[in-house]
């Protein structure tokens, strides 16, 4: 045997222990028909004349007129109230809604105590085992010129965030009439502008009633397809996801520090969650995975969200053009500025709906995410052991265990391993990869992955023990 065929032999031999350590992903994405129907049926001609009748009031600026019929945000809440209703009127029952108030007292961007409504459109899952765990997607209604307390000034607000209102009325039109195993709320929020206030209010109550919110969409300024950097880009979608949750306690941030995980907070597995869903349904569109919170110096309705917990993501366009956001409407130096429905590109804003109503679909109909994953931790092994909690859904029909490189931004691999509660990896060190669990039904509607914490041998110390392992 030559030298040059022992090498063949030698890298053949390697080749096939990687093999049976790496077992190859099947397939594993199967198209729910229901979905494809959710997808085909948003139409971008209601988008836009949603986007046209709420630009139509003129300004929608929180603190403006509330009880002037035709101008200002009063007259904007009562308009998309009753069109929410009608959506709701497809439901046989399921979907209620509701204008949630409150009155804001005196803050920063809110000089004198406001009424601050948000309105809320329930649609109620239908089996017992999931009717508590909620979905909500939201855009804000109110909008601002080139002051937030300029109650006054014209604030047309087309792309922020008529784009995202209009993209949440549509799905609940269109959504109203399927039954979900789990609960979705459809919401329009008030009082983003003046720091996130509808939405907080929104999350502060979800939180105080012990809400199950496995997952929130904000969708705010998704309509945009000619950034002020001259691309343009119809075909991509920014999702913005956090890697160390924002509510993270010391103990979670200690572990962290020592096996890592800052890229596996349930926020960042729902934005991976959203990419190999929507994009099977959605092919015209990307999604772009961004590893951040939200944009430098701006935030978003998902953020109280994060702060109580709950995992949630932002969805935005691309290519941003800031003379078309926050801006009175002027012409200056043959320069127009101003958020104007000519600057929307209602396709575009359909196509982003279609990502979110893909993504909330599949969420609404499969099992819950597995509680309680846990890797062991006790031995010290090149086996990777994992468990978790059952499911109570009567349709599971068992999980995935599915795996990537430590430097991977999204899972690679998948193994189905049957009805079980643990399950060992053999071969596999929990060192070298990062781990996660998900819940299949019997129509293969999948869960977005749960990450493990360690469980079992206690992490060393910073500087004490380091010597010792
Ligand atoms: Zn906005």
């Amino acid at each position: 045997m030559n030298n040059r065929i022992l090498l063949t032999l030698l890298v053949l031999i390697a080749s096939t222990s990687v093999v049976a350590a790496q077992p190859k992903t099947r397939s594993t994405v199967r198209r729910n028909p229901a979905i494809a129907n959710i997808v085909r049926e948003i139409d971008a001609r209601n988008i836009e004349a949603t986007i046209r009748k709420l630009v139509s009031f003129g300004t929608r600026n929180t603190l403006s007129e509330q009880n002037d019929p035709k101008r200002g945000i009063g007259a904007a809440r009562d308009w998309l109230y009753s069109e929410f209703l009608k959506a709701a009127e497809q439901s046989g029952g399921r979907m209620t809604v509701e204008k949630q108030s409150y009155e804001q007292q005196k803050a920063q961007r809110v000089p004198q105590p406001t009424i601050i409504t948000n309105i809320v459109a329930t649609l109620k899952g239908s089996q017992p085992e999931a009717t508590n765990r909620i979905y909500v997607v939201s855009g804000h209604y109110d909008s601002m010129c080139g002051s937030p307390t300029d109650a006054k000034c014209d604030a047309p607000g087309a792309n922020d965030d008529a784009s995202g209102t209009a993209a949440v009325l549509e799905m609940a039109r269109v959504m109203a009439k399927y039954e979900f195993d789990a609960t979705i709320v459809f919401m329009a929020v008030a009082g983003e502008e003046q720091s996130l206030l509808g939405s907080t209010h929104f999350a502060e109550e979800a939180k105080q009633k012990n809400w199950d919110i496995d997952a929130m969409f904000t969708n705010d300024i998704i309509g945009n397809t000619l950034g002020g950097n001259g691309v343009r880009d119809r075909n991509t979608v920014r999702v913005f996801s956090e890697g160390v949750p924002s509510n993270e306690t010391q103990a979670e941030a200690t572990t962290r520090r020592s096996v890592g995980g800052e890229n596996d907070s349930a926020s960042r597995q729902l934005a991976r969650f959203i990419k190999e869903t929507s994009e099977g349904y959605v092919p015209q569109m990307k999604v772009m995975l961004v590893y951040r919170r939200d944009r430098y110096g701006r935030g978003g309705d998902h953020i109280p969200f994060l702060e109580r917990g709950y995992p949630a993501v932002r969805f935005t366009e691309v290519n941003e053009e800031f003379r078309h956001q926050h801006q009175n409407v002027r012409v200056e130096n043959g320069v127009r500025y101003g958020d104007l429905p000519e600057f929307v590109d209602f396709a575009y804003v359909a196509n982003v709906a279609r990502v979110n109503a893909a993504a909330l679909a599949g969420l609404a109909w499969a099992p819950a995410r597995p509680k309680n994953v846990v890797i062991l931790t006790a031995r010290l092994s090149n086996d990777t052991d994992l468990k978790w909690e059952p499911n109570k859904e009567p349709e599971l029909a068992g999980y995935e265990i599915v795996w990537r490189d430590t430097t991977s931004p999204v899972w690679t691999n998948s193994k189905a391993v049957g009805n079980v509660t643990s399950f060992t990896m053999k071969g596999m060190s929990k060192d070298n990869y990062f781990f996660g669990v998900r819940a299949i039904d019997k129509d293969g509607n999948r869960s977005a992955v749960s990450y493990p914490r360690p469980q079992g041998r206690q992490q060393p110390a910073p500087a004490s023990s380091s010597g010792q392992e």
